[in-house]
Order: C-alpha cells, then sequence, then structure tokens
C-alpha cells in the first residue's frame, strides 16, 4: 500500500470525533490531566491513525492546547517552568495510557526541538519560533541524509554566507514528522568556517526552496510519519542559527541526549498497562491443568517484563536528571537508557507475542506491538552507535 502525502494541512483523517473531556481545557498543565486524555482521547483512535498511517493531528493539537508543550520551558519564555523531567513525565504518562507508540517517538522529536530552543535558541528562535511550537505546530529534527545516519558529522548539507543571513542547500531523509512538520532543525556545514564548520539552522518547511518527500512505508510506527526534506538555496536570517556556527555537533549531543532519555521512559511507560494485560492473560489461560501463570518459564517471562521497566525508567531517570544538573556524564547517561530501553522494549513485545501462543502472531494490537518496538532500534540512534557513545564519553571522563 502507499502512504499518502500528508501535509500540515491534512486532516486527522477517517477517526472518531470526540468530545473534549469536561474540564479539558484550560486545566494545568501539571496535573494529571494528560494521562486521562491519553486514555479517552488518544488511545481510542489509534487504531484508525495506524490503518490511515497517519499522525493524530487532531490530537496532537488538544495536547498542545492543553499546554503540553510550555511544560519545562521558563515562564519568561511563555511557558509554565518546571523542568525538562516534568515534560518527560507528562510525555511517559501519554505513553502509558495513550495505547499509540508512534505517536510518542512523534511528540519526543517535537520535544527534543522545543528544549533545543530553550536552551541553545537566541531571540530568534525565542521570539519566532517556540510559540508557534507551543501552540501546535510539528517540529523535527534532521540530521540522516540518504549517505549515512549514524555518522552524521559527514553531513553533506551546505550553508553559505548571504549578505541577509544564510542560503541552505541539502537532502535529509527518514526524518521524523518530516510530511507533516511545519519547523525542523537541519545539521549542516558551512565550509567557509574550516575544519570546525559543522552548524545547526532551524528552518521554517514553508519557506521557498523547501520540499518534502512523502511518508516513508514503514514496518511499523506508521502513526509517527517520516520522510525526507529536500533543501535548494533556503534563503535563512542572521539568527536562524542555533548555538554558535560551527559549534553544531556538542550542540547536537546535548540535544539529542534528551531524545535518547526520553525513549527509555517511554519504553517503560508504555510496557506498564502491557505487563498488567499479561499477567492478567496468564491467570485465565490454562495448559496442562492449571493457569500458565504456574509454569516457571511463564514466570521468567513476565519478570523479565518488569525488569526492562524498571531498569529502563531508572536509566532513564538518571539520564534526564543529570542533564538537568549539567552533569558531564549526561550524554553516557542518556544513550544508556536509549540501548537499554529500545532493547528491552524489543524483548519485551516478543515476550508479549509467545506468552499469547497462536493469538499473539495474529495480526493485531501484538503484533504492532513488535513492528513498532523493532523501529526503537534505529529510530534515534542505533544500538552500536549507543554503546560507542558510551565508550568515548566514559574515555573523556576517565582520569588514566
Ligand atoms: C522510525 C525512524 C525514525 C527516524 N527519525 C529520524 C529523525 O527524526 N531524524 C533523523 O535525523 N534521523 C531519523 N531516523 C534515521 C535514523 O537516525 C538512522 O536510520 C540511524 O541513525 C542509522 O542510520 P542509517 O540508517 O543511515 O544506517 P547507517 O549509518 O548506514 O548504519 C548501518 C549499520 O551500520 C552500523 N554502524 C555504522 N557505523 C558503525 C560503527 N562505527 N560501529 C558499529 N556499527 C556501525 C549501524 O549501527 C547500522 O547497524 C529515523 C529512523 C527511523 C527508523
Amino acid at each position: 500500500m502507499t502512504a499518502p502525502v500528508i501535509t500540515s494541512s491534512t486532516p486527522a483523517g477517517p477517526l472518531p470525533h470526540l468530545e473534549e473531556p469536561r474540564g479539558g481545557r484550560g486545566e494545568l498543565p501539571h496535573d494529571p490531566g494528560f494521562a486521562e486524555f491519553a486514555r479517552t482521547h488518544i488511545a481510542p483512535r489509534a487504531d484508525g491513525a495506524y490503518r490511515a498511517e497517519i499522525l493524530d493531528r487532531l490530537s496532537w493539537q488538544r495536547l498542545a492546547d492543553r499546554g503540553l508543550w510550555r511544560v519545562g520551558v521558563p515562564e519568561h519564555l511563555g511557558g509554565v517552568g518546571g523542568t525538562w523531567r516534568d515534560l518527560a513525565e507528562r510525555i511517559a504518562d501519554i505513553a502509558r495510557e495513550g495505547d499509540d507508540l508512534g505517536f510518542v517517538l512523534s511528540l519526543i522529536a517535537h520535544a527534543g526541538l522545543v528544549r533545543a530552543l530553550v536552551e541553545h535558541g537566541g531571540e530568534y528562535h525565542h521570539r519566532t519560533v517556540l510559540p508557534s511550537l507551543m501552540k501546535g505546530a510539528v517540529g523535527a529534527t534532521a540530521l540522516t541524509e540518504p549517505h549515512g545516519g549514524s555518522d552524521v558529522a559527514r553531513t553533506r548539507t551546505t550553508a553559505v554566507r548571504t549578505p541577509e543571513g544564510w542560503s541552505l542547500t541539502g537532502l535529509k531523509d527518514h526524518i521524523t514528522n518530516a510530511p507533516v512538520a511545519d519547523r525542523a532543525l537541519i545539521l549542516g556545514r558551512v565550509p567557509e568556517l574550516g575544519r570546525r564548520d559543522i552548524t545547526l539552522f532551524l528552518v521554517n518547511l514553508h519557506s521557498p526552496g523547501v520540499r518534502r518527500g512523502p511518508a516513508e512505508e514503514l514496518l511499523g510506527l506508521r502513526t509517527s510519519p517520516t520522510g525526507a526534506i529536500h533543501l535548494e538555496d533556503v534563503a535563512l536570517p542572521e539568527g536562524a542559527v542555533l548555538g554558535a556556527p560551527g559549534e553544531g555537533l556538542r550542540t547536537l549531543y546535548d540535544i539529542i541526549s534528551f531524545d535518547r532519555a526520553l525513549y527509555g521512559l517511554v519504553a517503560a511507560a508504555f510496557l506498564e498497562p502491557r505487563l498488567d494485560e499479561v499477567i492478567s492473560f496468564t491467570w485465565r489461560r490454562e495448559a496442562f491443568g492449571q493457569p500458565i501463570l504456574e509454569h516457571q518459564y511463564v514466570q521468567g517471562r513476565l519478570t523479565d517484563i518488569r525488569i526492562t521497566i524498571e531498569v529502563a525508567r531508572a536509566t532513564a531517570m538518571a539520564g534526564i536528571e543529570a542533564l538537568v544538573a549539567g552533569d558531564p556524564e549526561a550524554s553516557l547517561r542518556c544513550s544508556v537508557a536509549k540501548l537499554t530501553g529500545s532493547e528491552g522494549l524489543v524483548e519485551a513485545a516478543q515476550n508479549l507475542m509467545r506468552l499469547h501462543g497462536h493469538a499473539g502472531y495474529e495480526r493485531g494490537p501484538l503484533t504492532r506491538i513488535v513492528q513498532d518496538a523493532l523501529g526503537t532500534l534505529i529510530a534515534g540512534g542505533t544500538t552500536e552507535m549507543q554503546r560507542k557513545n558510551i565508550l568515548n564519553q566514559m574515555l573523556a571522563h576517565h582520569r588514566g
């Protein structure tokens, strides 16, 4: 099946319309309302969004209306304050109750951009871009190019200076939210800077010279559209650079660390209700004259899922706390969380499937979890790249 081309104006598609719950809009963003909203609004639409292979834009907008993207953003920038841990917890609530892992991966991509603008942005980002991202515009972070995604420093996207600012040309691929996004952080290089030339640019994707590819056909995560971004002599103002010209890699490692920790946290939260469900199933299902829960190998699979939840959550929180505290080992910890979370999620997804026997292999919610989980091994950087980062960070902090 060919995935539909989706633009930012594409309606949410044939999904059930749901009334706003009582007390919906205007509720304080720090209350548990996001979990409730995910349960009553996102989860019932998840299957329809998956079949239509689209991001659930209606739920996206409702979350913005309820103040999700103001959590963690300082008040003087239009937010409600708090820390990035608060935002991470809200996203975990949505992962736990929303039944839509793809949607949550799109949230992670957006969260990374919001944090990046707050932490590394200047006047242009804070005044021109951040307000729209808090109100429902969709963000993306574009590093990967057709020749490779792991070795981001080999980017071929190039910027040259112009009297007004910059002109950016290049091609990005497999970018979460790209088919529907309004703004993207683009990694490129400025050759005139010499050896240290990697630079981050904030691009309005509705600008002349920007073209988006169609949503890619993926094994899973079909509610999180990925695609290409073509940039041809895209004119950018001077202030579009995030951080300093030539300092893009250093800034980038801080930005992607938050995304990586979120992968771990979301993996744990997503698995929590699935573990409850499968425990109930193993009580009900009988083999050899007793509930399958009585069999030790079954108990082992359940225990492994719980261990994944505990380890992924703990390592993710350690990563987020380290980022908030400015700990130099934050990047290492966030890579541990990403690795633990995505590998554990894949193993847990298989355990959920196996525990249901043939029913687990029938196309449906359980096979969808396996398909979705596999994507998390690659999105956000592969396991090999997390290991490489852990080693590099470890050696950098080793005192000899
Ligand atoms: C669902 C999804 C969402 C995505 N969203 C985004 C996004 O929002 N933004 C974005 O920029 N990209 C995104 N990507 C792309 C993703 O980041 C890249 O696919 C990933 O970084 C790997 O790059 P690659 O596919 O080019 O593989 P390659 O870099 O070509 O790597 C191929 C294989 O070689 C291994 N490898 C490479 N170098 C080494 C090494 N030194 N040591 C050991 N093994 C190595 C890799 O681990 C991998 O197994 C997304 C991908 C997916 C699947």
